[in-house]
Formats: structure tokens, C-alpha cells, sequence
């Protein structure tokens, strides 16, 4: 891919290790001590910036403007109003998608490409929520009791929303946790991971320029133990959305209970990707193998273990591997990059760990498991993407999450079989199918216990289709018409005429 602008001009501008404040009721608020968090780039370890290590005071200064603009001026938002918002954000979204990409690339080390890739999942989603802003509706309903009463429900915004977000995506999980809050009239403090920072208040700055009023959307940076647990555990904050893992989500859980928050919960997977004897071997190796390496297995849906029917698992593990070993990793903003780094060192020293306990536990690696040498990979944390074959289901990469570039083969017998043993995971975020038998694709598809299942193709979303998890992967949906309701609050109107 070549790109029709120079994205190291962008990014010299965007970022020169500077300090970056956070976003506080419309202003610029500094750190309060002089505790920062350093931000890198993950492809080179070079500083980008950096930013306040945000707290409780901060959270609370956060959740009282969020309260003030909720309770003062949004509330005289229209829908309309918020409708024509959401579209200003959008169309300046447009004008600085570039810049925003180029951001998320070193915030995260994700390929430019992909960044730029995630127009429609983005600005579109921006685009749905304003439509959904002058959709909200409730329902008249027949009294049964008596004739003379007229019975009808509101749906009201449940008030001041704190969204956690991962670092692993920030422009995405931002705007997908921000814009259906402004769609219904809810307000924002966004806690991004102490990983990713930059993006996030990027996108404040954005949202001010486009006329958000001050305190609908605030920002406040830190770590998870601190900024993050003050949010989650904090008295006036109605609802709690969190995308990140499963450990986190259920402490998250736990937090809100004193004061009754709702919690929707996106966490982590093990997602299951079943190729059938008659896939398209042409579609499903490539669709295979980015299931996992597209975010060097940075990915919550990532499809890591393989489930390859006996008769064609030998010729799709060497297909695998070729296309595996012809990837080329390097620095997101290179143009001819399919790969980028880990995020950090620790992330890079457990994917290493899962390596060594596969090759203990008796995998046979097929091709990878070794960090990358050399200058072009010098500063950041490069793992060959991975496949181990021989795999059994009861080995620790079978079971865990890895969030790395690593993907476990296991042959099966039997559709009945594959069913069983991919559904057998605490997990149910995601599943894949490769086959050509409609009949066969139906019957998987009833049958796979998780929140979205792709068949011959994988990793799509769409702001249009509901996604999320079941058991340990979570509760309430992202996307689709019903995420709005999880933004507001019914109230039953009654009037004795
Ligand atoms: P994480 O759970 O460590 O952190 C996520 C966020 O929670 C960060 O902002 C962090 O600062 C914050 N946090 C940490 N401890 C906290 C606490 N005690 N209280 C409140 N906030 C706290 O996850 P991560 O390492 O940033 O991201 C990787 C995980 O996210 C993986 O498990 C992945 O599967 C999951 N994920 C899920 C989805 C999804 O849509 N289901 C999408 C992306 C990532």
C-alpha cells in the first residue's frame, strides 16, 4: 500500500515528547503533582509525549462537570441538536482521519493501513449514533385495567457515563463508547489505558473544536489502579462501559455494585476458528492466519485456536505457515508493514512465557515463536507471528488468552466434535467457520456459543450489527440499534384522564 501523504510529517507534528494535559469540564488540566506517565512509541520505544497520572481528585473534578453539563446545558439539547453534533464530530473526523490514524498507529504500533482501514467502523459509527439521536422513542401502551388511563413510556439518558477503554484499538473504542452517549444525552469521562493515551485526548481536542459543550465529554489519563478504580468505584457516575480484560471487567463489576451502576462489560476470548474438509483453502488460510496476526493477536476476537479437519489439516498447516513467514513486520507508519510490534516489554515477555509452555506442554512449533533481531526491530518488542501444531485442548495456549501473534492447530474428527470442543471455553466472544455447505454453515452457527460468528470471513464489524460477548467475555452489546437502550432509562408515564 502506498499512502498519498507523508505520515512522518504528521507524526513529528502530532507528538515531539511533549506533555499532553488532560481534558477536564472544557479545560486543560495539568497534572496536580508531578507524577506523568510517559507515553512511547511501541515500534521504536522512542517518547511521544507525555501525560498527567490523573486520580481520584481528578476523576471526581471529571464526574462533577459531567453532572453539571448533564444536569444544565445538554439537557437543552435537542435530538436534533445532538444528531447535527454527532455529524459536525463526524465531518471533521473526515478532514483529520489521517492525523487521527497516524496517531493511533504510535499510540498502539498498529499498521497504518489497517488504522486507515477503520473509516467505516469509526465515522460510520459516529453517523449511525446521529441517526439513532432523533430515533429514540418509547411506546403506548393499552391499560389493561382501565379505559381511562393512558399508559406510555419515555426513555431517558441514565445520566453520566465512565468508559474504560484497552489500548488495543483507541480511536475505535472511544468513539464507539462516546457516541452513543451523545446520541441519547448521556455525559462522558473516558478513562483511556495508561497505554494509549494520546489518541483519546486527541479526539477531546476534536470534539471541543466541533462545539461539544464543556463537560460532556472529559478526559482524564492514569493508571488503572488509580484513575480508573476512582471511576469505577465513584457514587455519581450511572453507568460503567469497559472494554478490556476479563480479570478487570469483573473487578469493574464489583466496583459498582455499592451504588447499583450499570456495568456493560466487553472482555477478552479464545475465540474458536473451525475450517471444514470443504472450505475455500484459497480464502481460509489468509482469513485464518489474520484472525490473530492482524493486531499481532492484540485483538480481543482474535481466532487462536484452530480447528482443522484431519483430512486437510497437514496441507492447511504448511499453507499457514508460507503465508505465515511471508508477512513483513516493521515500524505501522511503513507503508509495506502487515505487522507492527507488541505494545510493550512485559506484553512481549508473556506471549514469550505462552511459547515456552507450549513447547514444554509438547506442541510442535510450525513456524515463529521467536522474537525478531536486528536494527529494524531495535526499541520495540517484535514476535514472529507463531503456529504451533499438535496442539491439545488441555494445553495452556488452548486454553488462555495469549494477546499475542500465536495460533494453536488441532485437528478434529467430526463437526460434532469441533462443535463441542470450541464451545468448551470459559470464553464466547467470538467464532469462525469455513465452510461451503450452507446446511453445515446453519447448523455451526445455532450451535456456537458466542456473540458473533463469521462464516468465510472473519473480523468484520459493522455499527450497524450488535457485538459483544457471552460468558466469561461479557454482557451488553456494542453497535446495532439495541447498544442504545443500554444508554437510557425507562420510565412508565401514567395519566388518569
Ligand atoms: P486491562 O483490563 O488491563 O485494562 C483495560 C483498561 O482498564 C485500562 O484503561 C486500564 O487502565 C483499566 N483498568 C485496569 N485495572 C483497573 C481497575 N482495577 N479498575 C478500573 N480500571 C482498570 O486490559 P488491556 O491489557 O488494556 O487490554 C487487553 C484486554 O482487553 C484483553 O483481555 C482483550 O481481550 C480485551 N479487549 C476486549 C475487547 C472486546 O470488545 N471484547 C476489545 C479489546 C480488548
Amino acid at each position: 500500500m502506498t499512502f498519498n501523504f507523508d505520515p512522518r510529517a504528521i507524526a513529528r507534528s502530532l507528538y515531539a515528547g511533549e506533555f499532553r494535559p488532560m481534558f477536564i469540564g472544557g479545560r486543560w488540566i495539568g497534572a496536580r503533582s508531578d507524577e506523568v506517565l510517559a507515553v512511547t512509541d511501541p515500534a521504536s520505544g522512542q517518547p511521544l509525549a507525555s501525560v498527567p497520572r490523573g486520580g481520584a481528585a481528578d476523576i471526581d473534578d471529571a464526574v462533577k462537570a459531567a453532572r453539571a453539563a448533564f444536569e444544565g446545558e445538554w439537557s437543552t439539547f435537542t435530538p436534533y441538536d445532538r444528531q447535527c453534533l454527532l455529524l459536525r464530530i463526524a465531518d471533521m473526523f473526515e478532514e483529520r482521519w489521517n492525523e487521527l490514524c497516524v496517531s493511533d498507529t504510535l499510540d498502539m504500533g498498529l499498521p497504518l493501513a489497517r488504522t486507515l482501514g477503520n473509516r467505516r467502523r469509526v465515522i460510520g459509527m459516529l453517523r449511525f449514533y446521529a441517526g439513532q439521536a432523533t430515533a429514540l422513542h418509547g411506546d403506548t401502551i393499552s391499560n389493561s385495567v382501565s379505559n381511562d388511563i393512558v399508559t406510555f413510556t419515555r426513555r431517558e439518558p441514565v445520566g453520566v457515563v465512565g468508559a474504560i477503554i484497552p489500548w488495543n484499538a483507541p480511536t475505535a473504542a472511544s468513539i464507539w463508547k462516546i457516541a452513543p452517549a451523545l446520541a441519547t444525552g448521556c455525559t462522558v469521562v473516558l478513562k483511556p489505558s495508561e497505554e494509549a493515551p494520546l489518541t483519546p485526548l486527541l479526539i477531546a481536542k476534536i470534539m471541543q473544536e466541533a462545539g461539544t459543550p464543556d463537560g460532556v465529554v472529559n478526559v482524564v489519563t492514569g493508571t488503572g489502579a488509580e484513575a480508573g478504580a476512582a471511576l469505577a468505584s465513584h457514587p455519581d457516575v450511572n453507568k460503567i462501559v469497559f472494554t478490556g480484560s476479563t480479570a478487570t471487567g469483573q473487578t469493574i463489576a464489583r466496583a459498582g455494585v455499592d451504588n447499583l451502576k450499570h456495568v456493560s462489560l466487553e472482555l477478552g476470548g479464545k475465540s474458536p476458528m473451525i475450517i471444514c474438509r470443504d472450505a475455500d483453502l484459497e480464502k481460509a488460510v489468509p482469513t485464518a492466519a489474520m484472525a490473530v496476526y492482524a493486531h499481532s493477536g492484540q485483538i480481543c476476537i482474535a481466532g487462536s485456536r484452530l480447528f482443522v479437519d484431519r483430512a486437510i489439516h497437514g496441507e492447511f498447516l504448511e499453507r499457514l505457515a508460507a503465508y505465515a513467514e511471508g508477512l513483513r513486520l516493521g515500524h505501522g507508519l511503513d507503508s509495506d508493514t502487515d505487522l507492527g510490534p507488541l505494545i510493550n516489554a512485559p506484553q512481549a515477555a508473556k506471549v514469550e512465557t505462552y511459547i515456552a509452555s507450549a513447547r514444554s506442554e509438547g506442541a510442535e512449533l510450525v513456524t515463529g515463536g521467536a522474537r525478531l533481531a536486528g536494527a529494524a526491530y531495535d526499541g520495540g518488542n517484535f514476535i514472529a507471528p507463531t503456529v504451533f501444531g499438535g496442539v491439545r485442548d488441555e494445553m495452556t495456549i488452548a486454553r488462555e488468552e495469549i494477546f499475542g501473534p500465536v495460533i494453536s492447530a488441532m485437528p478434529f474428527d467430526t463437526l460434532d466434535e469441533a462443535v463441542t470442543r470450541a464451545n468448551a471455553t470459559p470464553y464466547g466472544l467470538a467464532a469462525g467457520v469455513f465452510t461451503r455447505d450452507l446446511g453445515t454453515a446453519h447448523k455451526m452457527v445455532k450451535r456456537l456459543k458466542a456473540g458473533s460468528v463469521w462464516v468465510n470471513m472473519y473480523h468484520a464489524i459493522d455499527p450497524a450489527v450488535p457485538f459483544g460477548g457471552v460468558k466469561m467475555s461479557g454482557y451488553g452489546r456494542e453497535g446495532g440499534t439495541e447498544h442504545v437502550g443500554e444508554y437510557l432509562e425507562t420510565k412508565a408515564v401514567w395519566i388518569q384522564t
